[in-house]
Protein backbone atom coordinates (compact mmCIF):
# COMPACT_ATOMS: atom_id res chain seq x y z
CA UNK A 1 0.00 0.00 0.00
CA UNK A 2 2.70 2.72 0.97
CA UNK A 3 4.56 1.35 -2.13
CA UNK A 4 1.77 2.12 -4.21
CA UNK A 5 1.41 5.54 -2.95
CA UNK A 6 4.73 6.74 -3.25
CA UNK A 7 4.46 5.52 -6.93
CA UNK A 8 1.49 7.60 -7.21
CA UNK A 9 3.10 10.18 -5.81
CA UNK A 10 5.95 10.08 -8.28
CA UNK A 11 3.36 9.75 -11.51
CA UNK A 12 1.64 12.99 -10.01
CA UNK A 13 4.84 14.95 -9.40
CA UNK A 14 5.79 13.92 -13.57
CA UNK A 15 2.60 14.86 -14.60
CA UNK A 16 2.46 19.09 -14.48
CA UNK A 17 -0.44 21.23 -13.39
CA UNK A 18 -3.25 18.04 -14.09
CA UNK A 19 -5.18 16.86 -11.46
CA UNK A 20 -4.78 12.83 -10.55
CA UNK A 21 -6.41 11.14 -7.42
CA UNK A 22 -4.83 9.67 -5.03
CA UNK A 23 -6.28 6.82 -2.90
CA UNK A 24 -5.24 7.72 0.44
CA UNK A 25 -7.60 5.26 2.53
CA UNK A 26 -10.17 3.55 2.62
CA UNK A 27 -12.53 5.07 -0.02
CA UNK A 28 -10.62 8.32 0.65
CA UNK A 29 -9.55 9.91 -2.74
CA UNK A 30 -7.26 12.90 -2.64
CA UNK A 31 -6.33 15.48 -5.23
CA UNK A 32 -2.93 17.29 -4.23
CA UNK A 33 -2.71 20.88 -5.11
CA UNK A 34 1.29 22.89 -5.63
CA UNK A 35 3.20 24.53 -3.16
CA UNK A 36 2.48 28.21 -4.43
CA UNK A 37 0.47 30.94 -5.07
CA UNK A 38 -2.08 30.83 -7.24
CA UNK A 39 -0.98 31.75 -10.88
CA UNK A 40 -2.08 30.97 -14.05
CA UNK A 41 0.44 28.44 -14.41
CA UNK A 42 -0.72 26.06 -11.72
CA UNK A 43 -4.41 27.47 -12.47
CA UNK A 44 -4.97 28.19 -8.51
CA UNK A 45 -4.42 24.25 -7.81
CA UNK A 46 -2.61 24.98 -5.12
CA UNK A 47 -4.77 23.20 -2.27
CA UNK A 48 -6.02 19.97 -2.03
CA UNK A 49 -9.60 18.28 -2.16
CA UNK A 50 -10.91 15.25 -0.66
CA UNK A 51 -13.77 13.05 -1.78
CA UNK A 52 -14.78 9.96 0.35
CA UNK A 53 -17.00 7.35 -1.24
CA UNK A 54 -20.39 6.25 0.45
CA UNK A 55 -22.66 3.69 -0.41
CA UNK A 56 -25.53 6.68 -1.04
CA UNK A 57 -22.67 8.79 -3.24
CA UNK A 58 -19.86 11.09 -2.45
CA UNK A 59 -19.09 13.57 0.17
CA UNK A 60 -16.43 16.17 -0.94
CA UNK A 61 -14.02 18.55 1.78
CA UNK A 62 -13.36 21.35 0.40
CA UNK A 63 -13.42 22.92 -3.20
CA UNK A 64 -9.71 24.04 -4.53
CA UNK A 65 -10.05 27.56 -6.02
CA UNK A 66 -11.97 27.54 -8.87
CA UNK A 67 -15.29 26.29 -10.50
CA UNK A 68 -12.77 24.54 -12.96
CA UNK A 69 -11.13 22.62 -11.07
CA UNK A 70 -13.85 21.52 -8.64
CA UNK A 71 -15.17 20.69 -12.17
CA UNK A 72 -12.34 18.32 -12.76
CA UNK A 73 -12.41 16.35 -9.10
CA UNK A 74 -16.20 16.00 -9.59
CA UNK A 75 -15.38 14.20 -13.06
CA UNK A 76 -12.65 12.20 -11.83
CA UNK A 77 -14.62 10.89 -8.55
CA UNK A 78 -17.05 10.26 -10.96
CA UNK A 79 -14.70 8.19 -12.89
CA UNK A 80 -13.93 6.15 -9.76
CA UNK A 81 -17.56 5.50 -8.59
CA UNK A 82 -20.48 7.01 -10.81
CA UNK A 83 -22.48 8.10 -8.04
CA UNK A 84 -24.30 11.57 -6.94
CA UNK A 85 -22.42 14.05 -4.81
CA UNK A 86 -23.75 14.33 -1.52
CA UNK A 87 -22.38 17.09 0.78
CA UNK A 88 -19.75 19.63 0.31
CA UNK A 89 -18.16 20.12 3.53
CA UNK A 90 -15.68 23.08 3.51
CA UNK A 91 -13.23 23.72 6.02
CA UNK A 92 -12.46 27.30 5.92
CA UNK A 93 -13.17 30.63 3.97
CA UNK A 94 -10.23 30.86 2.49
CA UNK A 95 -9.99 31.26 -1.28
CA UNK A 96 -8.44 28.03 -2.30
CA UNK A 97 -10.92 25.79 0.35
CA UNK A 98 -14.31 26.95 -1.71
CA UNK A 99 -13.82 29.32 -4.39
CA UNK A 100 -14.84 25.99 -6.25
CA UNK A 101 -18.54 26.46 -5.06
CA UNK A 102 -20.49 26.70 -8.01
CA UNK A 103 -19.42 23.66 -9.58
CA UNK A 104 -21.44 21.72 -6.13
CA UNK A 105 -23.91 23.83 -6.41
CA UNK A 106 -24.61 22.83 -10.04
CA UNK A 107 -24.93 19.04 -8.89
CA UNK A 108 -26.83 19.30 -6.17
CA UNK A 109 -24.58 18.84 -3.48
CA UNK A 110 -25.77 20.53 -0.67
CA UNK A 111 -23.05 22.96 0.89
CA UNK A 112 -22.57 22.33 5.19
CA UNK A 113 -19.60 25.03 6.90
CA UNK A 114 -19.25 27.18 9.61
CA UNK A 115 -21.86 29.78 10.71
CA UNK A 116 -19.36 32.51 10.37
CA UNK A 117 -18.76 31.93 6.79
CA UNK A 118 -22.40 32.29 5.88
CA UNK A 119 -22.27 35.65 7.55
CA UNK A 120 -18.64 36.39 5.36
CA UNK A 121 -21.08 35.97 2.86
CA UNK A 122 -24.13 38.07 3.54
CA UNK A 123 -21.88 40.89 5.01
CA UNK A 124 -20.31 40.93 1.43
CA UNK A 125 -16.97 40.62 2.59
CA UNK A 126 -16.61 37.47 0.58
CA UNK A 127 -17.33 39.00 -2.92
CA UNK A 128 -14.89 41.89 -1.76
CA UNK A 129 -12.34 39.22 -0.76
CA UNK A 130 -13.51 37.72 -4.32
CA UNK A 131 -12.51 41.26 -5.84
CA UNK A 132 -9.42 42.11 -4.27
CA UNK A 133 -7.39 38.42 -5.30
CA UNK A 134 -8.91 38.78 -8.46
CA UNK A 135 -6.17 41.88 -8.82
CA UNK A 136 -4.13 40.34 -6.85
CA UNK A 137 -4.30 37.35 -9.23
CA UNK A 138 -4.99 38.35 -12.76
CA UNK A 139 -6.55 35.75 -14.54
CA UNK A 140 -6.77 32.46 -12.62
CA UNK A 141 -10.42 33.83 -10.15
CA UNK A 142 -12.48 34.96 -13.34
CA UNK A 143 -15.08 32.35 -13.47
CA UNK A 144 -15.75 32.41 -9.42
CA UNK A 145 -19.05 32.54 -8.37
CA UNK A 146 -19.96 32.61 -4.61
CA UNK A 147 -22.99 31.58 -2.90
CA UNK A 148 -24.02 30.90 0.73
CA UNK A 149 -23.87 27.67 2.41
CA UNK A 150 -26.93 25.56 2.71
CA UNK A 151 -26.62 24.33 5.92
CA UNK A 152 -24.60 25.88 8.84
CA UNK A 153 -23.08 24.83 12.38
CA UNK A 154 -21.30 25.82 15.11
CA UNK A 155 -21.48 23.02 17.50
CA UNK A 156 -20.11 19.48 16.58
CA UNK A 157 -22.68 16.97 13.97
CA UNK A 158 -22.78 14.07 13.33
CA UNK A 159 -24.05 12.86 9.64
CA UNK A 160 -24.82 9.39 8.71
CA UNK A 161 -24.73 8.83 5.23
CA UNK A 162 -25.24 5.25 4.50
CA UNK A 163 -22.60 3.15 6.74
CA UNK A 164 -20.23 5.79 7.92
CA UNK A 165 -20.78 8.73 10.27
CA UNK A 166 -18.94 11.38 9.55
CA UNK A 167 -18.17 14.12 12.57
CA UNK A 168 -18.16 17.76 11.71
CA UNK A 169 -16.58 19.57 14.69
CA UNK A 170 -16.25 23.16 15.33
CA UNK A 171 -12.41 24.67 15.66
CA UNK A 172 -12.95 28.16 16.08
CA UNK A 173 -11.82 30.96 15.95
CA UNK A 174 -7.63 29.95 15.13
CA UNK A 175 -6.51 29.86 10.99
CA UNK A 176 -9.42 31.53 10.86
CA UNK A 177 -13.15 31.98 12.45
CA UNK A 178 -14.60 29.74 9.91
CA UNK A 179 -12.59 26.39 10.63
CA UNK A 180 -13.69 23.19 11.38
CA UNK A 181 -12.29 19.23 11.26
CA UNK A 182 -14.01 16.53 10.00
CA UNK A 183 -13.53 13.39 11.42
CA UNK A 184 -14.42 9.99 10.11
CA UNK A 185 -13.21 6.87 11.87
CA UNK A 186 -9.67 7.44 12.34
CA UNK A 187 -8.81 9.66 10.12
CA UNK A 188 -9.29 13.67 10.36
CA UNK A 189 -9.45 15.86 8.00
CA UNK A 190 -8.54 19.30 9.26
CA UNK A 191 -8.17 22.43 6.65
CA UNK A 192 -5.05 24.22 7.28
CA UNK A 193 -5.18 24.04 11.05
CA UNK A 194 -2.12 21.24 10.56
CA UNK A 195 0.72 21.47 8.61
CA UNK A 196 3.76 20.05 8.26
CA UNK A 197 7.28 21.43 6.67
CA UNK A 198 5.00 23.70 5.26
CA UNK A 199 4.55 27.41 6.94
CA UNK A 200 0.74 27.70 7.81
CA UNK A 201 -0.56 31.27 6.43
CA UNK A 202 -1.05 33.46 10.08
CA UNK A 203 -2.21 36.40 8.42
CA UNK A 204 -5.87 35.94 8.25
CA UNK A 205 -7.35 39.23 10.26
CA UNK A 206 -9.47 36.62 12.30
CA UNK A 207 -6.41 34.80 13.22
CA UNK A 208 -6.21 33.78 16.91
CA UNK A 209 -2.62 32.04 17.78
CA UNK A 210 -3.19 31.57 21.28
CA UNK A 211 -6.53 30.02 20.75
CA UNK A 212 -5.27 27.74 17.97
CA UNK A 213 -2.22 26.23 20.27
CA UNK A 214 -5.39 24.78 22.44
CA UNK A 215 -7.08 23.50 19.20
CA UNK A 216 -3.99 21.82 17.88
CA UNK A 217 -3.91 19.89 21.28
CA UNK A 218 -7.74 18.98 21.15
CA UNK A 219 -7.05 17.55 17.95
CA UNK A 220 -3.90 15.31 19.51
CA UNK A 221 -6.50 14.32 22.07
CA UNK A 222 -8.55 13.17 19.12
CA UNK A 223 -5.65 10.58 18.46
CA UNK A 224 -5.96 10.58 14.56
CA UNK A 225 -3.92 7.94 12.48
CA UNK A 226 -4.47 10.41 9.66
CA UNK A 227 -4.46 13.77 9.51
CA UNK A 228 -5.72 15.31 5.94
CA UNK A 229 -4.70 18.80 5.06
CA UNK A 230 -5.78 21.09 3.33
CA UNK A 231 -2.10 20.93 1.53
CA UNK A 232 0.93 18.55 1.19
CA UNK A 233 0.61 15.06 1.49
CA UNK A 234 -1.21 13.28 4.22
CA UNK A 235 0.26 13.60 7.82
CA UNK A 236 0.22 11.96 10.97
CA UNK A 237 0.53 13.63 14.63
CA UNK A 238 4.41 14.43 14.29
CA UNK A 239 2.67 17.07 12.13
CA UNK A 240 1.07 18.80 14.89
CA UNK A 241 3.29 19.04 17.21
CA UNK A 242 5.36 20.60 14.30
CA UNK A 243 2.94 23.39 13.71
CA UNK A 244 2.75 23.87 17.59
CA UNK A 245 6.48 24.30 17.21
CA UNK A 246 6.18 26.92 14.70
CA UNK A 247 3.07 28.93 16.13
CA UNK A 248 5.35 28.72 19.82
CA UNK A 249 8.46 29.95 18.21
CA UNK A 250 6.96 32.56 16.79
CA UNK A 251 5.15 33.86 19.91
CA UNK A 252 7.85 33.20 21.96
CA UNK A 253 10.65 35.12 20.47
CA UNK A 254 7.93 38.00 19.24
CA UNK A 255 7.22 38.79 22.39
CA UNK A 256 10.76 38.97 23.66
CA UNK A 257 11.89 41.26 21.15
CA UNK A 258 8.40 43.37 22.14
CA UNK A 259 9.09 43.29 25.19
CA UNK A 260 12.90 44.17 24.69
CA UNK A 261 11.40 47.66 22.83
CA UNK A 262 11.68 46.64 19.32
CA UNK A 263 9.32 48.33 16.60
CA UNK A 264 8.37 45.84 13.85
CA UNK A 265 10.99 46.66 11.61
CA UNK A 266 13.59 45.46 13.71
CA UNK A 267 11.06 42.44 14.97
CA UNK A 268 11.18 41.70 11.31
CA UNK A 269 14.88 41.70 10.72
CA UNK A 270 15.59 39.72 14.01
CA UNK A 271 12.72 37.46 12.86
CA UNK A 272 14.05 36.44 9.28
CA UNK A 273 16.61 33.63 9.99
CA UNK A 274 14.41 30.78 11.61
CA UNK A 275 15.14 27.20 12.14
CA UNK A 276 11.65 26.96 9.92
CA UNK A 277 13.50 28.79 6.63
CA UNK A 278 13.76 25.63 4.98
CA UNK A 279 9.84 24.95 4.98
CA UNK A 280 7.82 25.42 1.41
CA UNK A 281 6.30 29.04 1.64
CA UNK A 282 8.56 30.64 4.26
CA UNK A 283 9.13 33.48 1.56
CA UNK A 284 5.31 33.91 1.09
CA UNK A 285 4.64 33.39 4.36
CA UNK A 286 6.67 33.40 7.09
CA UNK A 287 7.25 37.79 7.29
CA UNK A 288 3.94 38.51 6.76
CA UNK A 289 3.13 36.07 9.73
CA UNK A 290 5.31 37.87 12.38
CA UNK A 291 3.72 40.97 11.10
CA UNK A 292 0.39 39.45 12.17
CA UNK A 293 1.41 37.90 15.58
CA UNK A 294 3.50 41.47 16.55
CA UNK A 295 0.09 43.44 16.51
CA UNK A 296 -2.01 40.13 17.57
CA UNK A 297 0.17 39.86 20.81
CA UNK A 298 -0.66 43.59 21.40
CA UNK A 299 -4.41 42.41 21.29
CA UNK A 300 -3.73 39.90 23.85
CA UNK A 301 -2.59 42.07 26.66
ZN1 LIG B 1 -6.35 28.65 4.95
Amino acid sequence: MVFKVLFILIALTLSGFGMDLIKVGEDVYMAKGHYGLPSRENRGFISNSYGILTREGWIVIDTLSTPELAREFISELRRIREAPILYLIITHYHMDHWFGISAYKEVGAKVIAHRNLKEFYEEGLADEVLEAVKRAFPGVFDSVKLSPPDIVIDSPVKLRVGRRVIEIIPMTPAHTNTDLVVKVGNVLFVGDLVSYKRIPFLGDRNVKTREWLKVLDRIKEMKPRLIFGGHGDPMDLKAVDWTKEYITYLRENIRKLKDEGLFIDEVKEAMKDTPFKDSYMYEEFHMRNVYSIFNELDMEL
